[in-house]
């Protein structure tokens, strides 16, 4: 069968075994957390659901390591199995942090591709809705240079891959901005999206964090609408499809990306309650990658999401 209808039929159309007990409130948004896959990628739906997510990312492989991972078949079918029973989607996969397709170094470039051919890989196999990527560094080019290459690594990377057929979207994530690294402007995100756009699916994650590092101005109420205004001209609100939910602990415009509690650092909830709340951004996901400095941190930050809709 193929692997659209399969999708289709365990996510969509699968009769679902008599509903779980729900947790925690309901939501008419997307709000879930990075969650950790520690004993197997199903744990980490498992977890998602208890803390009251219907949304959640993963890392499909260890983040800072090369090593080449595969996914056993039965794990990813328990997972469309627990998606579909908790109701969780979309499924967000965060590349491994060690990819950088704009690398001018030949064998680090090549090492970059292969790895993200194979994160393309799982997250087929595991029936993921987005793969996010950070663009790059462009150490030893230009940044002109850095985005082209990232483009065409990306494109040398997924040849005679399916990604529309399997219902993956690549999601170039704006980034702190800091030294050599891309993505520090919505306009460099939309570069590369513009790129690719004929070629595959692919559209943008926007973190707040590196939003505001990146010297935004999320916090006042009129520098949120500006912003966002800059943002559906650079990008389309509508090209949005993950929005990284995270407070930050350092000042506006420091490009010192350090993630922070929702409400507890330089940005605080208000803006999110704006975020979560604009019509033009309701097909979004939320996703929490705030710290866990004590257990439960995890609950209470998408509980802190999820209060501030409506
Ligand atoms: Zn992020
Ligand atoms: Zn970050």
């Amino acid at each position: 069968m193929p692997r659209s209808l399969a999708r289709e039929q365990d996510i969509h159309s699968r009769p679902t075994p008599k509903s779980p007990p729900r947790l925690t409130s309901l939501t008419s948004r997307r709000i879930g957390i990075h969650t950790s896959t520690a004993g197997g990628i199903h744990n980490a739906a498992e977890h998602a659901y208890r803390i009251g997510c219907n949304t959640l990312q993963i890392f499909s492989s260890s983040p800072r390591q090369w090593a080449r991972h595969e996914l056993s078949y039965p794990l990813c079918e328990q997972m469309l199995r627990l998606r579909a029973l908790y109701n969780l989607k979309p499924l967000v996969i965060h590349t491994n942090y060690l990819v950088n397709l704009a690398s001018t170094n030949e064998l680090f470039l090549k090492k970059s591709i292969e790895a993200f051919r194979g994160e393309v890989e799982r997250a087929l196999a595991i029936c993921a809705d987005y793969l996010v990527l950070h663009p790059g560094s462009f150490r030893g080019a230009d940044r002109e240079a850095g985005l082209l290459q990232t483009a065409a690594a990306i494109a040398a990377a997924i040849q005679g891959l399916d990604l529309a057929q399997g219902g993956l979207t690549i999601l170039i994530e704006n980034t702190a901005g800091s030294e050599f690294s891309l993505g520090g402007s919505f306009e460099q995100v939309g570069e590369v999206i513009d790129r690719l756009r004929d070629i595959i699916p692919i559209a943008a994650c926007i973190d707040t964090c590196h939003t505001h590092v990146a010297g935004y101005d999320i916090v006042s109420e009129e520098g949120i609408y500006q912003t966002l205004q800059h943002l559906d001209a650079a990008i389309g609100l509508n090209n949005v499809k993950v929005i990284h939910c995270n407070d930050a602990k350092a000042a506006r415009g420091s490009k010192l990306d350090r993630h922070q509690q929702i409400g507890k650092g330089t940005i605080g909830s208000e803006p999110f309650r704006i975020l979560l709340n604009d019509l033009r951004l309701a097909h979004a996901a939320f996703i929490a990658e705030t710290p866990i400095d004590k257990p439960g941190d995890d609950r209470r930050n998408v509980e802190a999401l999820k209060k501030l809709v409506g």
